[in-house]
């Protein structure tokens, strides 16, 4: 545990004890990095030994310190998990289930590179009790993967789906990414189409993110390369909104669809503001209105050595995360519920002024009131950055 948090160890305990946990591990290792990736990860490998015997020993550590609590949902993410050797998979799940109450596990999810994966280390995974994978596809053409860095190809992410289904992950989800340049609407929705074709049970959609310093970015900077238009990519959210219910995947979240039953339970409690622990660098975590985040320097995070970026949420602060994470959810949000908490806070104005802006919202159709409940409405859902804005 970072000196920084010693000193709240009796909240977090209090907060660990009182609901089961999610559990994030972050795997920061890839192959190669991808041209618009800013996530925490790089392509030394030489500290991947290193980073295990760190997570291991903070498994071990946060175990203990809080008292071995409950967990129901884990997530493995990266970076490329699917890097792991087999005996590194296995020590990992192993320190979790010494560490952790595992008894209420709903869910165990692992991300994969499809350019990583083979049958053999599926089921290792899988016999290990993991029991979800999420593939990061991103599009089915060649041409566009190579653009965005992918190190596999089309065919090889569609393999690595089946894969999956082989090794007997019944649970299966892909990242599908809109506005690469080159992408049509047309292979958007193609791809779409082949993807729930598969049978996975979950797609997450998400927009190419450029807003950090990276290869692709300058590409475009430069003018070798053009992003798609905005209305040109609001047009494929709206087409992605028609198509992928009607192929049996019903949106649940801004970027999530999911077959019935099919919903991500660990991301959900993201949105939920329900505890979590993350560990590894770069890692977020919630618990007891403590919000924190390793270190995202690799050696320094092993070493022990790196800042914690920490924040105690003020009772403001907390309200008004109800609705900035709630609301990305398609079925909304309790506002009686969030009034009665404001006014036991005190916070009544706070609230009052929200929902004017809501109701002025709901006349230019970006949301909707049902009775008591609150939800965007598939217009607001692609214009939530800014709408969400207000609970910032
Ligand atoms: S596989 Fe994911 S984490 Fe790794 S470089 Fe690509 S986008 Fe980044």
């Amino acid at each position: 545990m970072h000196p920084d948090l010693r000193g709240h160890l009796p909240r977090l305990r209090t907060a660990a004890q009182a609901e089961p946990l999610g559990l994030y591990l972050h795997v920061p290792f890839c192959v190669d990095r991808c041209t618009y990736c800013s996530f925490t990860t790089t392509r030394d490998r030489s500290l991947q030994a290193a980073t295990v015997q760190r997570l291991l020993a903070d498994i071990a550590t946060w175990g203990e310190d809080l008292g071995h609590p409950a967990v129901d949902t884990l997530y493995l993410g990266g970076g490329t998990p699917s890097l792991l050797s087999q005996e590194e998979l296995t020590a990992l799940t192993s320190a979790l289930g010494a560490a952790f109450d595992l008894s209420p596990l709903v869910e165990a999810t692992l991300e994969a590179n499809p350019g990583t994966v083979d049958l053999g280390w599926l089921q290792a995974a899988r016999s290990l009790g993991w029991d979800r994978i999420s593939l990061g596809v991103q599009a089915l053409d060649d041409d566009l993967l190579a653009r965005l860095g992918r190190i596999h190809g089309a065919a090889e992410a569609l393999a690595a789906l089946e894969l999956a289904r082989q090794a007997g992950f019944q649970r299966r989800s892909a990242d599908l990414m809109v506005g690469i340049p080159g992408q049509s609407l047309a292979k958007v929705l193609e791809d779409a189409r082949t993807l729930v074709a598969t049978g996975l049970d979950h797609l997450s959609v998400y927009l190419l993110d450029l807003d950090k310093a990276c290869p692709l970015r300058a590409e475009i900077a430069a003018g070798r390369l053009t992003l798609p238009s905005e209305d040109a990519i609001a047009d494929a959210f709206e087409a992605l909104q028609r198509e992928l219910p009607a192929l049996g995947l019903a949106p649940y979240e801004i970027s999530n669809y999911a077959r019935p039953g099919g919903l991500a339970i660990h991301n959900t409690r993201y949105w939920e503001r329900r505890p979590y622990l993350g560990l590894g660098p770069a890692a977020a975590s919630h618990l007891g209105e403590l919000r924190w985040t390793e270190s995202s320097v690799i050696p320094a995070w092993v070493e022990g050595r790196g800042t914690l970026d920490l924040q105690d949420l003020d009772p403001a602060e907390a309200l008004a995360e109800i609705p900035l994470l709630g609301l990305r959810m398609h079925r909304g949000l309790a506002w009686g519920e969030l009034r009665a908490l404001a006014v036991s806070r005190k916070l009544s104005p706070l609230v009052d002024a929200w929902e004017a802006r809501l109701r002025a919202l709901a006349r230019e159709g970006l949301v909707a009131w049902d009775d008591d409940k609150v939800r965007l409405t598939a217009r607001g859902m692609l214009m939530s950055n800014g709408i969400l804005e207000l609970f910032v």
